[in-house]
């Protein structure tokens, strides 16, 4: 697999690319097989029916021997989602030690959109184009407004650690995140699916392209199973 073409843009400012892997479908089969001291070069088809055996009895360790090393760019209201994931890896640039900058979140007309129901069933809906256009005007004088005083503050000698504060949830951020395949389907099981937040539902979609091209019959075997993590 060459892992260079797994890279993608999204947003302004944002990207998934995939910067390292160790996963294959070989190691969920090997992993189960060493209770049987058994060791196989190449998949065959009794590995791939013993992958759906282990996906739909829940054995899940056999798919954990493996990670993806992920790196990201994301506003950081993204990231502090993807975060609560805690099994998993992660390091993220430190606003105490870089000059953060103006790159901000803004979403596309379509994704500007009003939230109706109660808590657990929520309708979002697209706004009128109209409304979403000084929608996105006012994010973007927000921020910019924002930026102004980050850097008003960085000039008046403040700390980089406390000039952040004044910034919008919307700043871009940059993180890797290390995880093994068990762990990364329980997150696409939660974020790219309709329930979640639309922005981090399109980052979670690319880690499941990737994850779909290193291990496509777990990723199978994850679909025919209702997207259950084991
Ligand atoms: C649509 C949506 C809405 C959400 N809304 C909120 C919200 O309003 N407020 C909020 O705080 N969070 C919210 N969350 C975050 C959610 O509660 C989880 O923190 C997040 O999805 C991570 O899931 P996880 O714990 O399964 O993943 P991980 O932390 O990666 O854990 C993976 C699995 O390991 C096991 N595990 C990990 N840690 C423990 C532990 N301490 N004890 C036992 N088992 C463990 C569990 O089986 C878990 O499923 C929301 C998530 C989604 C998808």
């Amino acid at each position: 697999m060459d892992i260079t073409n797994l890279d993608y843009k999204l947003f302004e400012h944002g990207f998934v690319r995939l910067d390292g892997a160790m996963a294959s479908d070989l190691s969920v089969v090997n992993s189960a097989r060493v209770s049987f001291d058994k060791y196989q070069y190449t998949m065959d088809e009794n590995g791939s029916y013993l992958i759906k055996f282990l996906m739909k009895h829940r054995h899940g360790t056999p798919f954990e021997h493996n990670s993806f090393r992920f790196h990201v760019s994301a506003p950081i209201f993204v990231v502090r989602e993807w975060q609560r994931h805690r099994i998993g890896s992660f390091n993220e640039m430190s606003g105490r030690y870089v000059e953060l900058q103006p790159n901000f979140y803004i979403p596309d007309l379509p994704s500007v959109r009003k939230q109706e129901g109660r808590p657990g069933a929520y309708q979002f809906t697209r706004m009128p184009r109209e409304i979403a256009g000084f929608i996105q005007e006012k994010m973007r004088n927000h921020y910019e407004a924002a930026f102004d005083s980050y850097l008003e503050l960085l000039a008046a000698g403040v700390a980089k650690e406390l000039a952040r504060l004044v910034l919008p949830l919307a700043t871009f951020t940059t993180m890797f995140w290390t995880v093994n395949a068990r762990s990364l389907m329980n997150f696409l099981s939660l974020r790219n699916s309709p329930e979640a937040m639309y922005e981090i539902r399109q980052y979670a979609k690319y880690c499941e392209i990737i994850f779909r091209a290193l291990m496509p019959i777990t990723w199978r075997s994850f679909m025919d199973n209702g997207r259950v993590a084991p």
